[in-house]
């Protein structure tokens, strides 16, 4: 149950990255729904199941921690220090998914796929790393484990999204090498995942 300020500061910046979320996909045109705006579509059936467990960790956990007593078992306490960590980390995190989504515009997409008119972002944040939103919600990630005091709520997402990651983000930058070959080989030289690459 919601007990503390670190609770009560997740579920505001939870809402907040929502609502950028949210913005940012209705502002696009949601072409992937659309099977004749797609060019390549790189399902591999596991998806869902993989975004699903993610969301259990990102969503239903962390909701059944603040607003139920059932995980109550698990509680624990940290000092304050780390939940104001927690809250410096979470503020990143909404700052790089507010910008991802700015740079990647219409080229976004939940699931793997290409669209026909498809183009290489390499600028803003996409400048220095190849993943920066899957990199905003890796630091969501860890800013839920340092603002929710529970053992079952407070790591679900980053544990429960490494599998997700692990899976998509090879799968991916083959599909995105297969698409733009030379330049995205290039590209990925320069830059980092998830981290930027130092002296380039
Ligand atoms: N992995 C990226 C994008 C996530 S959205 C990130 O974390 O920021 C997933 C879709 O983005 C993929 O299906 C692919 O079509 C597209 N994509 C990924 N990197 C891209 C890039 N550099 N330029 C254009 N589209 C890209």
């Amino acid at each position: 149950m919601i007990e503390n300020v670190f609770d009560a500061i997740f579920l505001v910046y939870f809402i907040i990255g929502s609502t950028i979320r949210a913005i940012s996909v209705r502002r696009i045109s949601n072409w992937w729904r659309k099977k004749e705006d797609v060019s390549e579509d790189r399902d591999n059936g596991h998806d869902k199941e993989l975004m699903f467990v993610s969301s259990l960790g990102m969503v239903i956990l962390p909701f059944t921690y603040l607003f139920t007593p059932l995980l109550e078992f698990a509680d624990y306490s940290l000092p304050a220090w780390v939940g104001w960590i927690g809250t410096a980390v979470f503020a990143a995190a909404l700052w790089l998914l507010w910008r991802s989504h700015a740079d990647l515009g219409e080229n976004f997409s939940p699931e793997l796929k290409i669209r026909d008119e498809h183009s290489l972002v390499t600028q803003g944040v996409y400048r220095h790393i190849r993943h920066p939103m899957y990199a905003s919600h890796i630091l969501w990630a860890v800013a839920q484990a340092l603002l929710l005091q529970n053992w079952m709520a407070g790591p679900a997402f980053l544990v429960m999204s490494l599998p997700l990651y692990i899976v998509r983000i090879p799968r991916e930058e083959k599909m995105m090498e297969d698409e733009f070959g030379e330049e995205y080989r290039k590209y990925a030289e320069r830059t980092g995942r998830v981290v930027p690459r130092i002296g380039k």
